[in-house]
Parts: structure tokens; sequence; C-alpha cells
């Protein structure tokens, strides 16, 4: 070969016809591994026609039996693109020349997306339907034992997470959004290795990458929450306090009996009722503890902080006894209930001191 490779062959096609010019010759073929050629002539075929390659005029002299010879014209053109003029082509067209007419079209491959790849099996949104409903009518018989009071508005809200004054309960139609993105984004370097993309995607731990989606989806969603369900300025205020820092703190609170971290289902069922906004009486009742009414109150605001309930001022106190003791037990100097003999306004003293701290603060007592 012209690589200086020998390469052997077991067969030989002799005499096959060779037409140049509308001439024929006979030509013996060797079958080899050849790339972007088809046949390869060589000198053994040009030495016994005597042929001549004049370089400069890149043309081939083959003298034929008849005393003629016949010229073949290699292409003379330098450059890749050979433009003749249109009276000239109308010249070859009239003595008989062939003519192409070819419009070409540089089409680039589309680029492969997420569609592209066959679903082997698709998730029914009938199923994301189903759980939700259920999950639903499940939230409804804790809430309100499947009562009317349970609307859209409660779903809504009981379905957002606690940074969103929500009850930390979350939709399949919810987190389909964007759970399916942060899943997308977070195997995106598995999926371009299979779809063959080209680029530099990054991948981030799917949990950080959902949680921040989640937030995107939902401030988007609770955005026009207030608009979408025409809430009143107690629900409004309600679902604004929610939102607060540690607001669902209790939520999140371990059952434990021994210190008190526990609620009975009357009691969880009335909280809930409450923080979604479910009236807890359908006329306004006499407050049980200090038998005031309060009329039109019949979601219980007054029950949060009516000073005859034994509950509210135990836990006040259980509060207040214990930082005195981890004070106590800290070295710190601190007593409870000290009356501090400052004025309250209206010729009222200022109600005691819950606990306060000697020499805190550069020498300086604080109470609070
Ligand atoms: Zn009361």
């Amino acid at each position: 070969m012209a690589n200086g490779k020998f390469i052997k062959v077991d067969r030989i096609y002799k005499e096959c016809n060779l037409t140049l010019a509308n001439k024929t010759f006979k030509v013996d073929l060797f079958p080899v591994e050849l790339g972007s050629f088809d046949v390869v002539l060589g000198m053994d075929w040009l030495s016994p026609m005597k042929v001549g390659i004049q370089c400069f005029d890149k043309t081939i002299n083959i003298p034929l039996e008849t005393g003629e010879i016949l010229v073949i014209q290699g292409d003379k053109s330098g450059s890749k693109l050979n433009l003749i003029s249109c009276i000239k082509t109308q010249k070859y067209l009239m003595k008989g020349c062939q003519a192409i007419l070819a419009h070409i079209k540089e089409v680039k491959p589309d680029e492969r997306r997420i569609e592209d790849v066959p679903i082997v099996k698709d998730f029914p949104e009938a199923a994301q339907r189903a759980f939700d409903e259920a999950l639903r009518s499940s939230l409804e018989r804790i809430v309100t034992a499947s009562g009317p009071e349970f609307g859209d508005w409660q779903w809504r809200l009981a379905t957002l997470p606690f940074a969103f004054g929500g009850l930390g309960v979350y939709s399949a139609g919810d987190v389909r959004h964007y759970a399916f993105l942060a899943s997308r984004l977070q195997s995106a370097g598995l999926q371009t290795k299979l779809l063959r993309h080209t680029g530099n995607p990054s991948e981030v731990a799917a949990p950080i990458l959902m949680k921040k989606l989640a937030d995107v989806y939902f401030t988007k969603v609770t955005a026009s929450a207030e608009s979408t369900f025409s809430l009143s300025p107690r629900q409004s205020a309600l679902w604004k306090s929610q939102q607060g820092d540690h607001t669902s703190a209790w939520l999140r609170a371990v059952p434990i009996l021994g210190l008190g971290q526990t609620m009975n289902a009357k009691t969880y069922r009335c909280v809930l009722c409450y923080r979604l906004g479910v009236p807890l009486f359908s006329i306004s009742t006499a407050c049980s503890a200090c038998s005031r009414v309060f009329t039109g109150d019949i979601f219980g605001d007054h029950a949060v902080s009516c000073a005859g309930m034994v509950g509210i001022k135990h836990r006040h106190n259980i509060v207040r006894d214990s930082l005195v003791d981890v004070c106590y037990r800290s070295g710190i100097s601190a007593r409870k209930e000290v009356d501090i003999g400052l004025s309250g306004g209206n010729d009222r003293a200022l109600r005691p001191a819950d606990v306060l701290l000697y020499s805190w603060d550069c020498g300086r007592d604080v109470m609070y």
C-alpha cells in the first residue's frame, strides 16, 4: 500500500469494466479496506496503458487503441467554490451539459430535551389528586370532625410550610412542582451524559435545592393567596402572625408527657381550628373562666388571653420560675415578683417584675 503496509488478499477481480468519458477499459481489482475511496487504480493499471500525467495542467492523457488520446482534466481551480457567469451557464446548457439545481440548507440537529426521553411509566395526575383528596379528608376529620367549616382557605393554609404560616402538611399537588425541578437539576450531570449535552451543569445537594425551590414556589403561591381567597382582616392578621419565628415550634415539639408537651385530642383540635381560622363557637357564649361575654367572638380570641384561665397563669409561672431557677444555679443574682415602684400611668403602679436580675448590665439591674 501507499503507506508502506502489506495487505494480504485472497482474491482478484480480473478485467473489471472501467468507464472513463464513455471509453471502457479493463482493470484488475484487489478487494481491500480503503476507507474514503471506492477504487484506487494505481500504477499497475497506468503503466501498461502508457498513461501520461501532466501535473502542471492537472491532466491525464490516456492513449487509445484508435490512436486518439483521451484527456481527463482534473480540477483546475485552487478555491473550493467554482463560480461561472450566467451566460456561460446558458452556453453549457445549450451544448447539452447536465445541470443540477440544488438548494442546500444547513440544519443543526435539535438539542435533546427531557421530553425526548422515552417514558416507561407515566405518573398519572389522577393518582396525585386521589392522594390529596384523601389527605384533605383526613385533615378535615381531625380539625372539624369533617364539619363544613373546613374550606379551601383552610386547606391552602394547612398545606403551607411552617415558615409560610401553615401546618407543614404538604400536598402532592404542591410538592410535585419543585420536587420535579430539584430532581431534574440534581441529576443534570447524569442527564447530560445520557442526553449527550455539552456544558457544565452544577450539582447541588438535593435537600438544599428542594428547600430553595420550595421557598420560591410557596412565595409565589402565597403572594396571590390574599386576593385569591378574599381574606378578611382577621384572617390576614392571623395568617401574618403565624409566619413569625417560632410560631410553629409547638407543631414540631416531641410529645413528652413528663415535660407537659402533650395535648389531648380536644385541645389539639381547638388549637388547629384556631390556627386555621375555623369558628369554635356558633354563637357568642360567656367565658367559662371569667364569665364575661365577648360579642361576635366565635373564633375564641378571648380565650388566648383570658386572665381568669388557670392554665395560662400556671404556664406563665412555670416559665418564670424556671428562669429564676436557671439564674440561681448559674450564680446570677435574681428575684421574682419584685415591686420596683414605677408608675404604669393613670396613677397606677406598674405591675411587679416577673424576674429582676441584679447588676446585669454594667452594674444596672434588668427586669422583665
Ligand atoms: Zn375569660
